[in-house]
């Protein structure tokens, strides 16, 4: 594929906050932008020439949306694998549907770990009732029972405490295929994500550990302090996996550091990652420019960290006393905000983030404590 220049057209698959800031960046470097996406209220489709507005799996719509992209990629899993295949027939489509495919079902995306030798919790496959025995086996207890398809921040996920427990959680999550993974006691999470080039070239961003809420990634750390041992593995792995699966874009790998200092790979997407959102304030290059550099055939961009900074995803939670104290938050020095232009705020619904750059991250924490207790109030 020749390089796509800025004047050239993206298509991007879905239009939630991630192609947003795809679509921001995008444009910022002189690209037009197409957003396919059914949802009349597409967080990206603001920022786009062009909002496809039809179902996934509408062939014609997707005809022509290829035929006004020089090159297409997509912002999350959820997509009919079938949808970006016939798109590929039109255009070139980054990262390969064939990644998407694996990286959409936890069930195949273990058996990619499992051949590349990643380390990972001890898992089981559930396809029909009669596995359910052999998972409690396998796995015991304390565990996790997660769907194979559609899971998100916690969702089509459920603790099983006892093994009495798994059989109904499984009916309660539709009896669809699924996982059962040993609940790992965990010291911190941490994730890496690459961007690897056509020709095979390959950057990690800075390393940010990682806290999660409920289930929902809450905030990150960066630099995320867990020292250059581990973060160096993760680097390694994430770069395996990248070349591996023949990357071309963005790719997010998120683990887990367990008890005893093991660290574990947890899950996949290939696209930019909510735990990577700090490179937009944080790094030379952010995760999203490193996308569309990578989809569109130019050089790789410095994926170096240019300050210590702290993450924070902002809920609908924050709304439940009306609308936020906007001018307060940004009277905090160092803090940047990102908004992700929804309408609607619902209790854990994310709608933006933002991020606090200081000369040390004991700073940003002071900062952030003080952003959190505005957005409480
Ligand atoms: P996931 O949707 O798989 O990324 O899980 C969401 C969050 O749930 C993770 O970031 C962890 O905080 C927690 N979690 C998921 N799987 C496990 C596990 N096997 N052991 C312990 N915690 C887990």
């Amino acid at each position: 594929m020749s390089p796509k220049y800025p004047g050239s057209s993206i298509g991007i698959v879905g239009g939630g906050q991630l192609g947003r800031m795809l679509a921001g960046e995008a444009r910022r470097m002189g690209y037009r932008v197409q957003v396919f996406d059914p949802d009349r209220e597409s967080p990206a489709a603001v920022l786009a020439d062009r909002h496809w507005c039809f179902p996934f799996t509408e062939r014609e719509a997707l005809e022509e949306f290829a035929s006004n992209a020089d090159v297409i990629t997509y912002e999350f899993e959820n997509i009919p694998v079938e949808s970006v295949s016939f798109l590929e027939g039109k255009r070139p489509v980054l990262p390969s549907p064939e990644i998407l495919r694996v990286c959409q079902d936890r069930l195949r995306e273990k058996a990619f770990l499992a051949r590349q030798h990643c380390p990972v919790a001890a898992f089981s496959p559930i396809e029909r009732a009669g596995d359910l025995e052999r998972a409690l086996r396998t796995v015991g207890t304390p565990a996790l029972l997660k769907t194979a398809r559609l899971g998100y921040d916690g969702k089509g996920q459920a603790e099983i405490a006892a093994p009495k427990d798994l059989e109904p959680a499984w009916r309660g999550l539709g009896g669809v295929p699924a996982i059962l993974e040993k609940k790992v006691r965990l010291v911190a999470e941490l994730s890496a994500v690459v961007g690897r080039s056509a020709a095979g070239a390959v950057g990690v961003f800075p390393i940010p550990r990682n806290f999660h809420r409920e289930g929902i990634f809450d905030y990150s750390l960066v630099p995320s302090g867990l020292g250059e041992r581990i973060e160096g593995t993760a680097k390694e792995i994430a770069v395996a996996i990248a070349s591996a699966l023949r990357l071309v874009g963005v790719l997010a790998v998120e683990f887990f550091l367990a008890e005893g200092g093991e660290l574990l790979v947890n899950e996949l997407a290939p696209r930019p990652h909510n735990s990577g959102h700090f490179t937009l304030d944080g790094c030379v290059t952010s995760q999203f420019e490193q996308q569309l550099r990578a989809i569109a055939g130019l050089p790789l961009g410095d994926a170096s960290l240019r300050s210590p900074i702290l993450l924070r995803n902002i809920l609908g939670d924050a709304w439940a006393q009306g609308e936020p104290d906007w001018g307060s938050l940004l009277s905090l020095p160092g803090l940047r905000l990102h908004l992700y232009g929804k309408t609607r705020p619902a209790a854990k619904r994310k709608m933006g983030h933002y991020s606090v750059i200081a000369p040390s991250l004991a700073e940003a924490r002071g900062l952030d404590e003080r952003a959190q207790v505005i957005l409480r109030r």
